[in-house]
């Protein structure tokens, strides 16, 4: 079972930054961390991440302002994230230069813009965790140029983290709530493939769904299993959270015990769905599948319920 007081922590999660949250109207100390030498700066281009393979094993980059070839920050997008041991940490999202790589000051040859999510597993987990913050943080401000209120440009306010228009309207970073759940009967559990997995895929993942308007975790839980295979779940039961920040999302994810195995699958969300035994879920290579990355929340509710046995 697992240790409802210390829940295990996802990749994403596991940051020990000072996030300073209640200092970001402090204009002193944000231009004191701008102009320190000390502070590092976590670029983003074009959905990419500046990561440094030194050594053949990856991490990210973190160059001081003056190392990134010291970008006009009027033009650039950028966020004040928080403190650590060594500094101020800042994201800035460089998706208007056509070659960043190109500005960057002396760049050290090992460093390359990067997807993050091939990439995730092979970060220190805080690293992983930090890129997920100022990537969620910077898709945010790139899909939120104007008031959702009254359609006047958005200005940057609490060092980037929160933004108002001319007419005062604020707006706060969006986290989207997704449910993930792993469904259970007797000794199998349910594992799906997706339409919108990518073709050719051999993965099988646990059911997921975004939460509606006026709906708790617990009831999208059994909305979407109902939706999405036709079946009816009782004993819903949160496991962990993990952010996803692709774009913003944040994954609940729990497990359910299905009231029967019958399946109606919805062709639109769902290609296929197998119920699983234990010993099939441990040899997924003999069965004719493959399980979920071990960045994803799918795979430690998947791991979560097979130590239960
Ligand atoms: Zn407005």
């Amino acid at each position: 079972m697992p240790d409802r007081l210390s829940p295990p922590v996802n990749v994403f999660a596991g940051s020990r930054l000072d996030r300073m949250a209640t200092h970001r109207d402090d204009a002193e100390m944000l231009a004191r961390h701008l102009a320190s030498p000390q502070s590092r700066f976590l670029p983003l281009w074009r959905g990419r991440h500046l990561i440094s393979d030194a050594g053949g094993v990856p991490c990210a980059a973190m160059p001081t302002l003056a190392e990134l070839g010291a970008p006009d920050l009027d033009r650039h997008p950028w966020a004040f994230l928080g403190v650590d041991g060594a500094g101020g940490l800042f994201a800035v999202d460089l998706g208007a230069l056509d070659d960043p790589a190109a500005t960057i000051d002396g760049a050290p040859v090992t460093w390359r813009f990067e997807e993050l999510r091939p990439l995730a597993a092979l970060l220190p987990r805080e690293e992983a965790a930090l890129l997920a913050q100022a990537r969620g943080l910077l898709n945010w401000r790139a899909a939120h140029r104007y008031c959702g209120v009254c359609g006047a440009p958005n200005r940057p306010d609490q060092a980037g983290n929160r933004l108002v228009c001319a007419n005062g309207h604020h707006g706060f970073p969006r986290t989207d709530p997704v449910v993930i759940m792993l469904v259970h009967h007797r000794d199998r559990a349910l594992l799906a493939r997706g339409t919108r997995f990518p073709s050719g895929s051999a993965v099988l993942s646990a059911l997921a769904g975004f939460l509606e308007p006026g709906e708790s975790a617990e009831e999208a839980v059994e909305r979407e299993v109902f939706e999405e295979v036709g079946v009816r779940v009782r004993d819903v039961r949160y496991h962990s959270s993990q952010p996803w920040p692709f774009p913003g999302s944040l994954m609940l994810g729990y497990h359910a015990e299905a009231t029967d195995t019958a399946l109606v699958l919805d062709p639109a969300e769902i290609v296929e769905a197998r119920w699983l035994t234990r010993e099939q879920l441990r040899q997924p290579d003999v069965h004719g599948f493959e399980l979920p990355g071990p960045i994803a929340i799918a795979r430690q509710l998947v791991e979560a319920w097979l130590g239960e046995d």
